[in-house]
């Protein structure tokens, strides 16, 4: 479809901005403050930060990626989330403009979320019922309106997305497993159907490992833990923006597996 570039711009810059409210929506939550109320302070001097302190991407750049006022180092974290969610809106909106304004807002704003999800499990172990519960009522909502899957592929994926976690939350007694990625499971499957809940696993699990292997070759030591909510939304992002491409190679790698072994 014609996507033009100004377009492409616009959408990266709202994007932008939008990270740099779901950085604050993630820092002050862990810190259990209001993410409505209340001015912007730097982490390490307090100082107030004004509205040219908070231009996306520009502030942190021109200022060297330091406070303005106590020249302290500020994370990373704020520009590449911001980076990310411009791509990711760019992303999202090549993808899934042909099926209209509607399906792409709802698309935009998932997508927000499952930032969220994905940032504050990767930072501090946790999914929120605030965040992943929204998110869920989403995708039933976008079912209700659009109906993308039949009835019985979206319950028996939200049905079996979240019977695999609660399943392993018992197993692991807890341990390994809590209550979000549950909730996750069952947001993945009902958005997914039963059919490509298999596939979205599948892809997860193996990002996983990869990431497992490659951490161990670099650092030489084992992780001690390892969130879920990352691989599965990784697993998820990618099996929607390329379905065929996953699914052929996710056969192909078993496929390879089964001749090997028989
Ligand atoms: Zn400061």
């Amino acid at each position: 479809m014609d996507f033009p570039v100004l377009i492409a711009i616009l959408l990266f810059i709202a994007g932008a901005s939008i990270g740099s409210f779901l950085n604050v929506v993630i820092e002050r939550t862990q810190q259990r403050r209001s993410f409505w109320q209340g001015r912007s302070f730097c982490n390490h001097c307090n100082h107030q930060l004004v509205w040219y302190d908070l231009i996306p991407l520009v502030s942190f750049l021109s200022l060297g990626a330091k406070c303005r006022y106590c020249r302290k180092k500020l994370s990373w974290q704020y520009f590449c989330l911001e980076v990310l969610t411009g791509l990711g809106f760019v992303a999202v909106a090549w993808r899934f403009t042909p099926h209209g304004y509607g399906f792409l807002a709802f698309w935009l704003l998932l997508f927000s979320f499952l930032v969220v999800i994905f940032v504050y499990d990767l930072k501090y172990q946790y999914i929120y019922d605030r965040f992943s519960l929204p998110a869920i009522a989403l995708v039933i909502l976008a079912q209700i309106i659009w109906q993308p899957l039949t009835w019985w592929q979206f319950l028996l994926g939200g049905a079996v997305g979240a019977g695999v976690y609660l399943a392993l939350y018992f197993l692991s007694q807890g341990k390994d497993i809590g209550g979000g990625d549950i909730r996750l499971g069952a947001l993945i499957g009902f958005f997914v159907g039963l059919k490509a809940l298999l596939y979205v696993l599948l892809y997860s699990y193996f990002i996983a490992l990869l990431v497992l292997l490659i951490y161990l070759l670099v650092k030489r030591k084992k992780i001690k833990y390892l969130p879920l909510g990352p691989f599965l939304i990784s697993g998820l992002l990618l099996y929607q923006f390329f379905p065929l491409q996953s699914v052929q190679l996710i056969d192909s790698v078993f496929g390879k597996i089964v001749d090997f072994l028989i």
